[in-house]
């Protein structure tokens, strides 16, 4: 399939670059012609004319950068098949050469042409990696194919909750589109014009169990097809540890090897500027090879803060769908499916009145549930509404009510820097404790109506001063340091969910 003794040497460079010469020389002198038609292909001669005539239109730097590398490895049947050494490098051409690769190639080639390429990785200690991807120009149907280590069932991991099926997913006007889309999706998995699904909307909704059910359904229907199902958050974390283990390309060439890639709150990567990089690598290779991709998040994309614009623009590339609170008849229908699942019949007005009490969300709709049958079944209680009422009241499910604390501040804070809140409270004056606390005052004063004594109270009895002090260090640092300006951002946002 590919040249193993070629590597990207400078000979190597060399030669593309006197093949090109030779080629334009011919062009211009008329000799010489023959003798290299008898030692060269027919494609790789017309590939060095294709170089002189992109030499000419691009500057040097990017020449010998982008194209010198590019490596005609046959044509057949109108389809000129180029290598290139990655992912990476094949993306930056499509998305910035590709008219000028294009254009060339049908001038010299012949109009009929398509262009198809192969990622050949190149192992650092330049010796080839057993690995080739054939991905097809953006003029076909792209498919991607590995024929490199076989990874073993456990490296993938079996994240899938069988609970989650379509089947039990009540369908109500406020999840129509996404319980259709999520199905579509399912049935048709690899070159779904829907790709990438993203689905958002607000906690407890039922965004993890249609991502599960996609996952569930799939290997199901396709078992062959590599599902992954993982949160945002074991997305970041693997990546850390694959920085720290110095294992970066082993964890990209596992992302890169799924078919189906269903990946939960996207949301969580806001700030995380290289995770998100790599994912952005991971996405474009996906997509790129007509594999499934589904997201989930809290807002749409374009609502997303601190998620890169590349991503948020190939998040709105396939389809986007919101879940929406249910309306009174849905939450009906999911009371009444719940309870036939437990076994339990529920009269009719039990039934309406928690529909009517709990509102927002249907994690609570089911918490509800489940208490209410669980006093019926331990505490031999009636199933009535008066329990129904009781059980409302003692858990306070129908108040949705944020409020911001000092100590939802303290929490928000700790989790942001990854400071205990002890640490917080305590005397240290460790550069990242005392900034994490000098934070949290600022938040504070600025976001709650606390006197700077109450806050200072909060923070191991530190006085007015010392409060004072903190938004003043604060407020300097946004002004020079662009890091905790970031940080005071992210950090607003947060509080202000629950202003
Ligand atoms: P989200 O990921 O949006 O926060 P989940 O998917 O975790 O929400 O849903 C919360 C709970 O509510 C889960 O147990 C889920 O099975 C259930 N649920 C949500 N929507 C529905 C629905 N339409 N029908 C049945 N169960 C639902
Ligand atoms: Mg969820």
């Amino acid at each position: 399939m590919f040249d193993k003794n070629t590597s990207y040497t400078n000979e190597n460079i060399e030669l593309f670059v006197d093949d090109a010469n030779i080629a334009l020389h011919e062009q211009h002198n008329g000799f010489g012609k023959r003798k290299i038609e008898k030692s060269k292909p027919d494609h790789e001669i017309k590939w060095s004319n294709c170089l002189t005539v992109i030499r000419d239109n691009i500057t040097e730097n990017p020449f010998k950068t982008w194209f010198i590398p590019l490596k005609p490895l046959r044509y057949e049947r109108d389809t000129l098949t180029l290598k290139v050494p990655s992912q990476f490098f094949l993306e930056w051409i499509e998305e910035n050469y590709y008219d000028l690769l294009q254009k060339t190639v049908f001038n010299v080639f012949g109009e009929n042409t398509l262009l198809d390429f192969e990622i050949v990785v190149e192992k650092a200690s330049n010796t080839l990696e057993e690995r080739t991807i054939k991905v097809d120009g953006k003029n076909q149907q792209k498919s991607l194919s590995f024929d490199i280590e076989k990874k073993t069932e456990d490296e993938y991991p079996e994240t899938l909750n069988s609970r989650y099926q379509f089947d039990n997913f009540v369908i109500g006007d406020s999840n129509q589109l996404a319980s259709s889309a999520t199905q579509a999706v399912s049935e048709k998995p690899l070159h779904n014009r829907y790709c990438p699904l993203f689905i958002y909307g607000n906690s407890g909704l039922g965004k993890t169990h249609l991502l599960q059910a996609i996952g569930n359904s799939v290997r199901r229907n396709e078992p062959k097809l590599k599902v992954l199902y993982l949160s945002s958050e074991k997305f970041y974390t693997d990546f850390i540890d694959s920085i720290r283990d110095n294992k970066v390309s082993k964890f990209m060439a596992f992302y890169r090897n799924i078919d189906v890639l269903l990946i939960d709150d996207i949301h969580i990567l806001a700030g995380k500027d290289k995770t998100q990089d790599n994912f952005f690598y991971i996405f474009n290779a996906l997509y790129q090879a007509g594999k499934l991709i589904v997201i989930t998040s809290d807002r749409s994309p374009v609502e997303l803060k601190d998620i890169d614009n590349r991503l948020i623009s190939r998040f709105q590339q396939g389809l986007c769908v919101d879940i929406k609170p249910p309306e009174f008849e849905t939450r009906v229908a999911i009371i009444l499916k719940k309870a036939k699942d437990e076994g339990i019949e529920i009269p009719m007005d039990v039934v309406s009145f928690i529909a009517q009490n709990v509102v927002n969300n249907v994690r609570q709709l089911e918490g509800t549930l489940i208490s209410i049958l669980a006093k019926v079944a331990f505490d031999h209680r009636q199933l009535n509404v008066e329990l129904a009422r009781e059980v409302i009241g003692a858990n306070n499910v129908s108040s949705e009510e944020k409020v911001l604390t000092i100590d939802v501040i303290k929490q928000l804070v700790s989790n942001h820097y990854s400071i205990h809140i002890d640490e917080m409270e305590s005397l240290s004056r460790k550069h990242e404790i005392a900034l994490a606390r000098q934070m949290a005052m600022y938040l504070g004063k600025k976001l709650t109506m606390l006197s700077l004594k109450k806050i200072g109270a909060a923070f191991g009895k530190r006085d007015h001063s010392t409060v004072l002090h903190s938004i003043k260090t604060i407020d300097n640092y946004i002004f020079t340091d662009p890091v905790v300006k970031k940080d005071c951002r992210v950090l607003t946002d947060k509080c202000q969910e629950y202003l």
